[in-house]
């Protein structure tokens, strides 16, 4: 393949990384590679916009008024796909959740002594394992899941924690993800993993699901929506039942835990990792 693609390089002394992934995910990026304080995002010719950088500048120069970066560079140059579909996928490695637990693509080997495998081809959809939400929420799966749970996975991605429920023993699964692309993939990785017929993928958002009630719920989103779907989830979470949240910043647990315990639920557990917070919490 010949096609041009535009690579924005983006250097930042401070843990931005995803902030800006979530700024240029909207305006059209199609792919991101990430080291320690470089982010690589990519544009197919079609969807480059030059503007795209001042966009950027301005976006890490209001992330600098409010303390969250120092110093920082903008490159843009041309490269053409393979090169970068190649660096992309090496970047993403098998990856040990927990003693247990491993995720791996489907394009890398794993030798490792986790038991429970799961092969996810991320095709950029978020959910490779390598994000701290993520792998706390499978830690968190691993602990809570007794067996036999009916699960709703809000927010499902690349269907990672729908697949990690499954294999942790969970019953069935409902998957909603608002993200065509992400439909697509979660499907792909959940028939890769060989439990299609226990997960069921809808496109939407949670409030377009019906009245069902579940044992378990989990939702890895981002702060604003996990305020806004509370009564959601509550409403379908059993009374005795499991809610895990992550996506939300450790600044936030406040308004989230706030907000979720004033309606009924009751914080059991917290992880934090890097700047990032999980919460388990029970009906
Ligand atoms: N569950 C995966 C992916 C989390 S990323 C993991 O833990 O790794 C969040 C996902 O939620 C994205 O795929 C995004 O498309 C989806 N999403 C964001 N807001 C949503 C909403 N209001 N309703 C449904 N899905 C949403």
């Amino acid at each position: 393949m010949q096609d041009k693609y535009f690579e924005l390089l983006v250097s930042t002394d401070g843990a931005v990384n995803d902030l800006v992934v979530g700024f240029l995910s909207d305006v059209g990026a199609e792919g991101f590679v990430e080291e320690e304080n470089e982010l690589k995002c990519y544009f197919a010719e079609s969807k480059w916009n030059p503007q795209y950088k001042e966009d950027v500048v301005r976006f890490l120069g209001h992330l600098r008024s409010e303390g969250k970066v120092g110093k920082y560079t903008v490159e843009v140059s041309e490269i053409m796909n393979q090169d970068w579909n190649m660096k992309w996928e090496e970047s993403i490695v098998p990856i040990e959740v927990t003693d247990n637990i491993a995720i791996k693509p489907s394009w890398k080997e794993y030798n490792g002594s986790a038991k429970i495998v799961i092969e996810i081809d991320p095709k950029m959809s978020f959910g490779t394992g390598h994000h701290e939400t993520t792998r706390m929420m499978v830690r968190l799966l691993e602990k809570y899941i007794k067996g036999g749970e009916r699960i709703l996975d809000v927010g499902t991605g690349t269907g990672v924690l729908a697949i990690a429920a499954i294999k942790l023993g969970a019953d069935r699964c409902i998957a909603v993800d608002r993200d065509e692309w992400s439909i697509e993939n979660s499907i792909e990785n959940i028939r890769r993993n060989g439990v299609l017929e226990k997960v069921e993928v809808i496109r939407g958002e949670i409030a377009s699901l019906g009245d069902e009630e579940f044992d378990f719920e989990v939702a890895n989103l981002n702060r604003n929506t996990l305020l806004y779907i509370e009564p959601e989830l509550r409403r379908r979470c059993k009374p005795g039942g499991v809610l895990l949240l992550a996506g939300l910043l450790t600044l936030d647990e406040e308004d989230i835990v706030k907000s979720y315990t004033k309606s009924g639920f009751k914080v059991v557990e917290t992880l934090r990792e890097a700047e990032w917070s999980a919460i388990a919490l029970s009906k």
